[in-house]
């Protein structure tokens, strides 16, 4: 935090936890790369916006990557996972218009999902025409949620990682005689964020990734004296369970799952962000359309 500038900083880094989204994609370099920066954005935002639902990155892409998903919870538990096209391949170095928006047919939505019933989701516009993911989200804070915000994020095999600055939200005051005074304070405010700016824009993704979190900062802000706020765990996490399976193959009705169960004898969900798979046999489905429990209830292979 820093006091005279009314900003903050919050810097992400994850090793053991990107490992785990990692090794459950077999794709390109350039490709892990744009799912670990949104992996660490989604966890920034989710942070500096104090949400107690979801911040949920979403680009639905018209080059090789199809879809790409992160999602990070209030207690940082976050997950993510990307769909690559069937038929087209990423070009080795693949900048991110290349992989995302290749005809300009590309979605970017940030999705605020309260995770309470009955409350629907809010969905913002993320521009796609910016340079990557960091400028696309700087473009879509300062727009929609009018909160001046710069992102640094850097993904290698192994790590990933990021930085956010922001500036707080002006406390305007309504006295009209303490205009004057309320104009300087932006003024001074502006020079002081402009400052952090320059001082943060000397980060490299080398540094971002491998430089122990509380030594960068002092590298980098050492001369505006930051206070230093609680550090936090992050956790690679995911919320699926066999209740919430069969609660969406309820609401694919009964039919549906009559007609897979016809065609496959089973009906297999399988969890595209932790790899888990639920089995739902004939007994199961049945069980799921008359609200009894059946004896295979049991969550499988869902520890994390
Ligand atoms: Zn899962």
């Amino acid at each position: 935090m820093f006091d005279g500038g009314g900003a903050r900083a919050h810097l992400v880094q994850l090793d053991r936890s990107w490992l785990e989204v990692a090794c459950k994609h077999d794709t390109s370099p350039d490709v892990m790369r744009l799912l670990g920066e949104m992996s660490c954005a989604s966890i920034l935002l989710s942070a500096s916006l104090k949400y107690e639902g979801s911040v949920i990155l979403q680009i639905h892409g018209d080059g090789p990557v199809r879809l790409a998903v992160a999602e990070c919870n209030a207690k940082l538990g976050f997950r993510s996972t990307i769909k690559m096209s069937e038929t087209l391949e990423p070009a080795p170095g693949a900048d991110w218009k290349a992989l995302v928006n290749q005809n300009n047919l590309g979605r970017f939505s940030v999705v605020l999902d309260p995770k309470i019933d009955n409350q629907h989701p809010y969905q913002g516009i993320v521009p796609l025409h910016e340079a990557g993911v960091a400028q696309a989200l700087e473009s879509y804070m300062q727009r929609s949620e009018q909160l001046p915000t710069r992102l640094w994020l850097a993904c290698n095999g192994e790590r990933a990682a990021g930085l956010l600055l922001q500036k707080m939200p002006h406390q305007g005051g309504t006295n009209k005689k303490s205009d004057a005074q309320s104009e300087a304070a932006t003024e001074a405010s502006d020079d002081d964020w402009e400052r952090l700016i320059t001082l943060a824009q000397t980060v490299t993704a080398e540094e971002l990734l491998n430089v122990e979190a509380e030594t960068l900062l002092h590298r980098l802000f050492w001369q505006e004296a930051p206070k230093l706020l609680e550090d936090k765990p992050v956790q690679f996490s995911c919320s699926c369970s066999r209740a919430r399976v069969g609660r969406m193959l309820k609401t694919l009705g009964a039919e549906e799952v009559e007609s897979i169960l016809a065609e496959q004898g089973q009906v297999d969900v399988h969890c595209d962000f932790c790899n888990a798979a639920y089995h739902f046999d004939a007994v199961d489905c049945a069980a799921l359309f008359t609200g009894e429990h059946p004896p295979s209830s049991e969550d499988p292979s869902t520890i994390h």
